[in-house]
């Protein structure tokens, strides 16, 4: 039948190990496109993408291949995200396919994130298909890494496929490994429809658009379907597969992945997630979903001066969509007016997030100070869950004070061990211990308060192993600490955009640190405008910007006519990106700059 002939996969692989290329590859190999048509990096469709190296949003395309067998088979490749921020949208991914392709990098062997997605694929009940990538390399050692392949993550990888990505060579024997180890889907075609909703996106034509994999039944247009969750009725308008972009079918049955539009305007009402069926005759029991993403750092988002709090909701709206790990509540802040108190997996979630709404909905905002979720019980025993700084109670009514505890595994080589430890104490880190991975190097596990882990751990741990070393964690436990809630004060006003809840011990040196990068971000004024951070009524860190001097603005004011026009349009520019504090203007960069700490 036709399902023994589909093949539903993903590859994962530790970041930079050549997931992308290798797709790319794969993609060139199964005759789809012409080498001409080959643009870099197929997959990675995302300008930040691109820019950052990493793939952030999953992308699904199918394959044809001629196999020895002298069988065609379907291949259809899920993309998944490579960085620790996004585990939650690998195992979303992996949840569509019944194998993984694990690429390691035979230069540099298994590394945190290697073994983060080993797990997740494993918790799906995936067949893994290592392969060996890079040894085109003069410093590959294929054999030292097998062995260690299936040492550290325990699987058989002797007949491994070893290949070059970049060089295509060997690639055939991966899509054979692929043909052969990955077993064929198995639904029942005949039974009601049941789909999974893996990803979707918003297009302006045909309304929100539905990754699925068709785990039992079949599809087709003018069929009538309910969102099982949501609880809605649509008729299918359209089927069809990604080439990677879409391409329309007759009919999805039973193994298949590809896309169904419906005409559905609310995007909320294609949730992520959420089981299709048939409105009429629907199947007995739901999919399991997803357990929702937690989301481990919040922020406020404002619009910026001039843009409309409606505006920021749809594109919130949006972006969520397809992104379920973004929660959003409004919530109001005195210095910055109307806005939304937005979670995100991780800093460079929030990132993305941020360049996505400047980038795609052309809209400027502002993000205030991330923080974690504290845990306080209050003097009358209360616990209160506190995302934003602003709602921490009155420290006199403050019982216990907890912070999320993750456990991290940091995996470098020997030589970098030293300033490694010495990175995670100075974050409060403590070792819960150390384990050699093979003779060059070794997985440190500590446990590290969340709290210092977002603000950029993981690229102070990329500088100090010179790229080397590797991160992935997860939250463990909440724990009593000494917190204290610092605020900055601008020009003797307190900005509770820039307030945080930090440890007692770090607050001066960062309270000290983030006035500093004020001073430097914050552009002169007329006046002179002092910066302060306090922890309650008590100054602990203080600069001052000096006032301009009048003979700067003198000579800007000179008679040269062009140059006054260009300074003020400069300044028109500038002005976008600027927020009004009483008469102090801080530059929207601010927010988020004054915040990556080492
Ligand atoms: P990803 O992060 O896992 O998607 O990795 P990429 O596919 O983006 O590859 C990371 C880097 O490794 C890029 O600079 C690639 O050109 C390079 N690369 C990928 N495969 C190979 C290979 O087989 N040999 C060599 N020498 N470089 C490779
Ligand atoms: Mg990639």
């Amino acid at each position: 039948d036709r399902q023994k002939y589909i093949r539903n996969f993903s590859i994962i692989a530790h970041i930079d190990h050549g997931k992308s290329t290798l797709a790319d590859r794969l993609i060139e190999k199964t005759g789809l496109l012409t080498q001409r048509e080959m643009k870099d990096q197929i997959l990675d469709s995302m300008d930040l993408e691109r820019e950052r190296g990493i793939t952030i949003k999953l992308q699904t395309t199918r394959l044809v291949y001629k196999a020895v067998d002298g069988h065609e088979y379907m291949l259809n490749l899920i993309d998944t995200p490579g960085h620790v921020d996004f585990t939650y949208e690998v195992s979303r991914s992996l949840a569509a396919c019944e194998g993984a392709v694990l690429v390691v990098d035979a230069t540099q062997g298994v590394e945190a994130q290697t073994l983060a997605n080993v797990h997740l694929a494993d918790e799906q009940g995936l067949e893994i298909v290592p392969v060996l990538n890079k040894i085109d390399l003069p410093s590959a050692r294929p054999e030292e890494i097998i062995e260690e392949i299936e040492e550290v993550v325990g699987i058989l990888a002797e007949d491994a496929p070893r290949i070059s990505a970049r060089d295509g060579i060997n690639i055939e024997d991966v899509l054979e490994k692929i043909v052969k180890s990955i077993p064929a889907p198995n639904g029942d075609e005949d039974a009601p429809l049941k789909a999974l909703i893996f990803d979707s996106y918003y297009d302006s034509y045909k309304g929100a658009v539905a990754y699925v994999r068709i785990v039992e039944g079949s599809v087709k247009k003018g069929d009538k379907i309910l969102m099982m969750a949501a609880n809605k009725r649509f008729e299918v308008t359209e089927v069809g597969v990604f080439v990677p972009g879409t391409m329309p079918l007759d009919v999805l049955s039973a193994g298949d992945v590809g896309y169904i539009t419906a005409s559905i305007k609310n995007v909320i009402d294609c949730r992520v997630g959420d089981t299709i069926t048939f409105a009429s005759r629907p199947t007995a029991k739901a999919l399991p979903g997803y357990k929702k993403a937690t989301s481990m750092v919040f922020c406020g988002i404002y619009p910026a001066e001039g843009e409309s709090y409606d505006e920021v909701r749809d594109a919130l709206e949006k972006l969520q969509l397809n992104d379920a790990a973004l929660s959003f509540e409004p919530e109001t802040s005195v210095a910055l007016g109307f806005g939304f108190r937005c979670g995100f997996l991780g800093l460079l979630h929030l990132e993305i997030i941020e360049q996505r709404l400047e980038r795609e909905f052309d809209l400027d905002i502002i993000a205030t100070a991330p923080s974690v979720i504290y845990r306080v019980t209050t003097t009358s025993d209360e616990v209160q869950m506190i995302q934003n700084p602003s709602n921490l109670p009155d420290p006199t009514e403050i019982q216990m004070f907890e912070e999320p505890i993750v456990e991290a595994r940091i995996i470098v080589p020997n030589e970098y061990v030293g300033n490694i430890m010495e990175l995670c104490q100075n974050r409060r880190g403590v070792m819960l211990h150390m384990d050699y991975l093979d003779p060059r190097r070794v997985i440190l596990h500590y446990d590290m308060p969340l709290n210092e882990v977002i603000y950029d751990f993981f690229d102070a741990i990329k500088s100090k192993t010179r790229g080397y070393g590797s991160l992935d964690y997860e939250f463990k436990e909440y724990r009593e600490s000494d917190l204290v809630k610092m605020d900055i004060l601008l020009n003797k006003e307190l900005i509770d955009a820039f307030s945080m809840i930090v440890h007692r011990t770090k607050a001066e040196s960062r309270g000290r640190q983030i006035c500093e990068r004020l001073k430097d971000v914050i552009p002169r004024q007329m006046f002179m405008i002092p910066i302060q951070a306090a922890i309650g009524n008590k100054i602990i860190a203080r600069e001052s910007i000096s006032a301009l001097r009048k003979d700067v603005l003198a000579k800007c004011y000179g008679g040269d006519i062009s140059r006054k026009k260009k300074l003020l349009e400069k300044q028109k520019e500038g002005k976008k990106r600027m927020r009004q504090f009483g008469n102090v203007e801080v530059p929207q960069q601010a927010f988020l700059s004054v915040l990556k700490f080492d």
